[in-house]
């Protein structure tokens, strides 16, 4: 066990006493976070099959909605909601994925005094909110953190490795981000090797766009602003460009990409304005920006090269205003 920060009780748990208490586990939840990405659905499908399959009553709760597009992967499309889990009771609480308690929404209200039994993750920026803690930025996604946890307590079948893959996959952007490490790849080699097979996830994962939001992306391609001698570039997407293409937020998934896209630029920003009056903040930088702690900065997490957090700004412009100051420092602090 290692101590996590000065002044704090919080220590960081190994990987065998989170299999030892998983063991005691007789009706277990897990939990990924809101907005879920590949490695969130990936981690609680995984992580609930490896339970069940040790004879654990498990069940994997989202607080929003799975994405349509990777329901048809295993164990996807048995992802619950919150309400649908009113008056169950669990002994075993596991989040996976998220970086503070607050990245799984509405999904806190099943948890024991408001902290989860075990907290898995992969995020530096992670400061342990459960009462097991095991987060491993070393890993590229939580499904490797997972992964290994099958490896101590399951013979690993072409069903898990599917669903461990899809995490893997989408995290690394498909092999090509800068945490594509050897680690990486012998995990997914592993599972690979095991039947699963990586065109079912890029099919879900990359070609899912309806023609509304291809529509919404060419709008906010218009919107692209270069600043800082063009090492710094954002986008937008406003609550009246959702409404004319009749799109939601989740269509905007993989937008920040085309502005990363740009030669030249280190940081990329999109603004997403959703319905409810909060605007989501993407980051992705190229090599040397950590907008994991630029976005921390502002009340949200990530990794180095890719970064989020949510405000609720009276005005669109102020937010982009405040991000693009700590931006700008962070890009003048680089040079
Ligand atoms: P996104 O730009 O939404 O794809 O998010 C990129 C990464 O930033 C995610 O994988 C999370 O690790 C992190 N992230 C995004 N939004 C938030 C948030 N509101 N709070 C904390 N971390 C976030
Ligand atoms: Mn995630
Ligand atoms: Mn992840």
């Amino acid at each position: 066990m290692k101590a996590v920060g000065e002044g704090t009780l919080k220590v960081w748990n190994s990987l065998d006493e989170v299999v030892a208490r998983l063991q005691e586990a007789k009706k277990a939840l897990v939990i990924g976070h809101v907005m879920p990405d590949g490695d969130a659905v990936s981690s609680v499908s995984g992580l609930t099959m490896i339970l069940n399959r040790i004879g654990v009553h498990a069940v994997g709760c989202i607080a929003d909605e799975v994405p349509w597009y990777f329901c048809s992967l295993p164990g996807a499309g048995e992802i619950v909601r919150p309400v649908q889990l009113q008056g169950k009771a669990f002994d075993t609480t596991i989040t996976v994925d998220a970086s503070d308690l607050a990245r799984i929404g509405d999904a806190t209200d099943l948890l024991q005094e408001g902290m989860p039994d075990i907290m898995l993750d992969h995020h530096a920026t992670n400061v342990g909110f459960g009462r097991l803690n095991h987060c491993d930025p070393h890993c590229a996604a939580t499904a490797m953190i997972v992964q290994a946890i099958a490896e101590r307590l399951v013979t690993i079948d072409r069903e898990l490795a599917q669903s461990l893959l899809l995490g893997i996959a989408t995290d690394t952007g498909f092999f090509r981000h800068a945490n594509t490490d050897e680690k990486v790849l012998l995990s997914a080699a592993q599972l690979v090797g095991l039947g699963a097979r990586i065109q079912p996830i890029a099919t879900a994962a990359l070609e899912h766009r309806s023609l509304s939001s291809i529509k919404l992306l060419a709008a906010m391609l218009n919107t692209i602003q270069v600043v800082e001698e063009g090492r710094l570039a954002y986008g937008q997407v406003n609550a009246s460009m959702l409404e004319e293409t009749g799109c939601t937020e989740e269509d905007t998934v993989g937008f920040v990409a085309e502005i990363h896209a740009l030669h030249g630029v280190e940081v990329a920003i999109l603004f997403i304005e959703a319905s409810t009056g909060q605007v989501h903040v993407s980051l992705r930088s190229k090599s040397y920006v950590d907008v994991g702690r630029v976005a921390t900065a502002l009340g949200g997490g990530g990794h180095p090269r890719a970064a989020g957090c949510t405000l609720r700004p009276e005005h669109l412009e102020q937010v982009i205003d405040h991000v693009l100051t700590a931006v700008a420092k962070a890009l003048r602090g680089c040079s």
